[in-house]
């Protein structure tokens, strides 16, 4: 085995970085450098804390255009939305620089004394990662751990480790101590165990597919770690015949194509009542044929490339005969975008027309430009759908009916809704997802919770 790690631009297929490849042992060090930088961390005056967040914040902005082009040539994604990203990266280290002397405890009403509550700092945390939104995911996870006095050991995915370690050097500039937060590169079955199994380590927050977060859950149960999961998805986008329809059809595409469909938030099942199927169809197509493929790099294009060979198979697999008609007839491909010739992992925006429910396109996390459109034909009918799957992520609700739009929202089980919108991230609100699409809230306060112990101390005062 290579001791580096060949990173690929998945717009070229063409090497831009060689990275050390590194191990346990490396682990093991950084873990051992993670605990020794805890204590002083932890007690420092919590204004001093905070301002090296903000520091931190105001470092991204200065170098923001050279991690927006990195990550855009490390991942493929287009530049504009590398840089809201990374904006989102600078935003997530102000607002948990403003939350360190805000995580308070309480006072407890007791008999005999007086009783207080002390958020504790867990440790040293273990921070697992994605290639779909490295640094932004990183960052949900370093914001809230340092800011409540942990210390941090990132492992990025291994084909996506640019923007990781590029953000660690802009740590330790912005003043931030040795040790506090570092980056291991190593593949997941090597690092990622370890990180895992590590008796140092309190906490791991992991974020990737069911399946790895299954085996984490697993593995952290020998030191009893805590752990947080945000795993995968298979969102719905609910379109009843009173919504606004051009809007819901024109938003659909960002909805599931964005990214090219590698977001744990793709409504890559757009389920639309059957009264206004075939005009929303005739909508969709238009706006597909407006969601331009190609190099991530101009500003004007809405859609990279996949982020790897391996990844393009796999996503191509779904259309096989069989993935749609079990029987084995075709997938019924209704609209399809254009990709450019040549290099790169390019794959088409997709719509698969009329689908059904029980097809695997319509069930599996696809994590590619392809939707299956499913029709409904009442309010229950569509909860029942929408909830017809292990997942529980995201989703949409579209309808000019207030009570219909809180009923579904009250009755989907999906950490994550919008109504008349696709948007499913801001820093200041809770992200997590319900089901097997894990749990534990990321961003917002609540993520602060689940980076720090509830200590709870009684104080006799009687004599
Ligand atoms: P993945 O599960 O293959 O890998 C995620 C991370 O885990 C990588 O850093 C990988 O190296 C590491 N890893 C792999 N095996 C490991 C092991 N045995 N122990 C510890 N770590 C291990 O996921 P991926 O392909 O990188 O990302 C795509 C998946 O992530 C999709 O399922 C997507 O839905 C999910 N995702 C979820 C969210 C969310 O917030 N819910 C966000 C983005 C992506």
């Amino acid at each position: 085995m290579s001791d580096f790690t060949t990173v690929v631009n998945p717009a070229t297929e063409r090497a831009i970085a060689e990275v050390p490849r590194q191990g346990i042992e490396d682990v093991d060090a950084a873990v051992a450098r993670s605990l020794q930088a805890g204590p002083a961390w932890r007690s420092l005056a919590p204004t001093d804390r905070a301002r090296l967040l903000r520091r931190l914040a105001d470092k991204v902005e200065e170098h923001a255009e050279e991690l927006a082009q990195l990550e855009t040539r490390n991942v493929g994604k287009p530049i504009a939305e590398s840089r809201d990203e990374v904006g989102m990266v600078a935003e997530v280290f102000h607002f948990y620089a403003g939350t360190v002397d805000k995580h308070r405890g309480a006072t407890v009403p007791v008999a005999g004394g007086v009783d207080l509550t002390f958020h504790e700092p867990l440790g040293v945390v273990a921070a697992i990662v994605p290639w779909n939104f490295p640094i932004a995911i990183m960052s949900w996870k370093v914001g809230p751990a340092l800011a409540t006095g942990n210390t941090i050991v990132v492992k990025p995915a291994e084909i996506t480790p640019l923007t990781a370690r590029r953000l660690a050097e802009l740590a330790l500039d912005a003043g931030i101590p040795e040790g506090v937060l570092q980056v291991v590169v190593g593949q997941g079955s090597v690092v990622g165990t370890r990180l895992v199994e590590h008796p140092d380590v309190a906490k791991v927050a992991f974020t990737g597919s069911t399946e790895v977060g299954r085996q984490v859950m697993v593995r952290a149960s020998g030191t009893i770690k805590r752990v947080t999961l945000e795993l995968g998805g298979k969102s719905a986008s609910v379109i009843f015949a009173d919504a606004d329809l051009e809007r819901a059809a024109a938003a659909t595409p960002a909805g599931v194509f964005a990214n090219a469909g590698q977001d744990c938030c793709a409504r890559s099942r757009v389920l639309v009542q059957r009264s206004v199927l075939d005009r929303y169809l005739v909508l969709l197509e238009q706006a597909v044929g407006q969601w331009t493929v190609g190099d991530p790099t101009d500003p004007r294009i809405k859609m990279g490339p996949l982020v790897s060979a391996g990844h393009r198979r796999a996503v191509e697999g779904f259309l096989d005969p069989g993935m749609g008609d079990p029987d084995g007839g075709p997938v019924p491909a209704f609209a399809r975008g254009t990709v450019p010739e040549g290099p790169g992992f390019w794959f088409p925006p997709t719509v698969v027309a009329p689908a059904d429910p029980g097809w695997r396109l319509s069930r599996e996390e696809i994590f590619g430009p392809v939707v299956a459109v499913i029709p409904f034909d009442d309010e229950e009918d569509a909860v029942a759908l929408a909830n017809d799957t292990p997942y529980g992520l995201s989703g949409s609700i579209w309808t000019r009916d207030g009570a219909r739009a809180l009923r579904m929202a009250r009755a989907v089980q999906s950490g994550n809704l919008s109504v008349n919108s696709h948007s499913s991230v801001r820093v200041q609100t809770s992200f997590g997802g319900m089901k097997q699409s894990g749990f534990g809230r990321e961003l917002g306060l609540e993520a602060l919770a689940s980076y720090s112990d509830v200590k709870n101390v009684f104080i006799a005062t009687e004599d």
